[in-house]
């Protein structure tokens, strides 16, 4: 599956935030650097409206829709290359995940410790990405060693990876982040990048957690976080973490009152975990019929019988062709039949690639 991790300086909310996106109240957050120990890993299933329309002029008797995971990674602190709180535990954990969720403090509150002892989310982000950067740079200098004595030697894939490895070098001595390579680099490095696995080339979201005054117009603190992250090529999501927690626990016909009375038109969450999704860069095409209507996660690029294959993997052995209607014109002509007669039911082949929102149905041997 894809795997958003959820990091940030300790009490920022990244509980607060995850317990909600869990809707788990288990695990409480507590006002305590080091209560979260263990990566608490949670599958949350992607919010669509496109589900139900389509489920309606369908007639579906079930709506699936497609989920992604979010990690809960231990709080980081100042030091964390060097093995300071749970720094090696953190690194590790944020290896395996797919793209960061970097949670920022924007709200004030005397109750609640900051371990810098200030709030300024725009110093913690610094102070979180230094310590990434100084893991890379470590990791790094580590390996370039061999590879450059293999890369003398004629080793073939070192001459591929050495260049990439002293670019990535180059851009950690500098003080940034290795993503901001990610524009220049061709497919092909940008594969052997990927496989390096640094930390400071996954994509990166912040979410700005406000108080719950704020939720619906951000603050100064949540502006300064944009501001930065637009410099960055970044996107940034604000949210009420105390009122996400809120949501979370009420039964879902008040949801929408009390979203009303706090100015806002859905749950911050899902806001939230469509931004993953698309810092992930992954699309959703659809299968529907009587039994069900469901979403199906793919990266963006991939080819009809390799997305018939995240179904079952005979689909995309046996594939023929894939009967395929956009969304727009689904909804627009009332469904299968009105899209057929319309003419706006291709037959895909094998080299079609994809797009978000297809409806798809797909023909195939067994
Ligand atoms: P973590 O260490 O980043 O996981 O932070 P937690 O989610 O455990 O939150 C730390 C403390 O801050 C807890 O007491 C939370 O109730 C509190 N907290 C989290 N979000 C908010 C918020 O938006 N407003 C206020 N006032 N407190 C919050």
């Amino acid at each position: 599956g894809f795997r958003c991790g959820i990091v940030g300086l300790p009490n920022v909310g990244k509980s607060t935030l995850f317990n909600a996106l869990t809707k788990t109240a288990a695990a409480a957050a507590a006002n305590y650097p080091f209560c979260t120990i263990e990566p608490n890993t949670g599958d949350v299933p992607v919010p669509d409206p496109r589900l139900k329309a389509i489920a309606g002029i369908a007639k579906s008797a079930n709506i699936l829709p497609t989920r992604i995971t979010f990690v809960d990674i231990a709080g980081l602190v100042r030091g964390a290359s060097k093995g300071e709180g749970l720094g090696n535990q953190f690194l590790a954990n944020i290896r395996e995940v797919d793209a960061i969720v970097h949670v920022l403090r924007c709200f004030e509150d005397d109750d609640i410790t900051h371990v810098e002892g200030r709030i300024d989310p725009v110093a913690d982000a610094e102070t979180v990405e230094t310590e990434l950067m100084l893991s890379d740079l470590e990791s790094l200098e580590r390996r370039v060693v061999g590879t450059r004595k293999k890369a003398t030697g004629k080793d073939k894939e070192a001459i591929a990876v050495l260049p990439v490895m002293e670019k990535a070098l180059a851009v950690l001595n500098e003080g940034k982040p290795v993503r901001v390579l990610l524009p220049e680099l061709d497919p092909e490095d940008l594969r052997i990048l990927k496989n390096l696995n640094l930390l400071t080339s996954k994509p990166v979201l912040y979410v700005c957690n406000v108080a719950e005054d704020d939720a619906a117009a951000g603050n100064e603190h949540s502006q300064a976080v944009a501001k930065m992250a637009e410099a960055q090529g970044a996107s940034t999501v604000i949210i009420s973490a105390a009122i996400e927690a809120e949501i979370a626990q009420l039964p879902e016909e008040e949801v929408g009152d009390y979203l009303e009375a706090m100015g806002l038109h859905e749950p911050g969450l899902d806001r939230l975990i469509r931004a993953g999704y698309e810092l992930l860069d992954l699309i959703t095409y659809f299968t529907a019929g009587p039994k069900e209507t469901r979403a199906w996660t793919i990266d963006k690029g991939t080819k009809a019988p390799q997305a018939a294959g995240v179904i079952h993997t005979d689909f995309e052995k046996g594939f023929i062709r894939a009967q395929t209607i956009a969304y727009d014109d689904f909804v627009a002509l009332g469904g299968e039949t009105g899209a057929k007669e319309a003419g706006k039911s291709r037959d895909e082949g094998k080299e079609y690639v994809v797009s978000d929102g297809d409806i798809m149905n797909f023909k195939f041997n067994v």
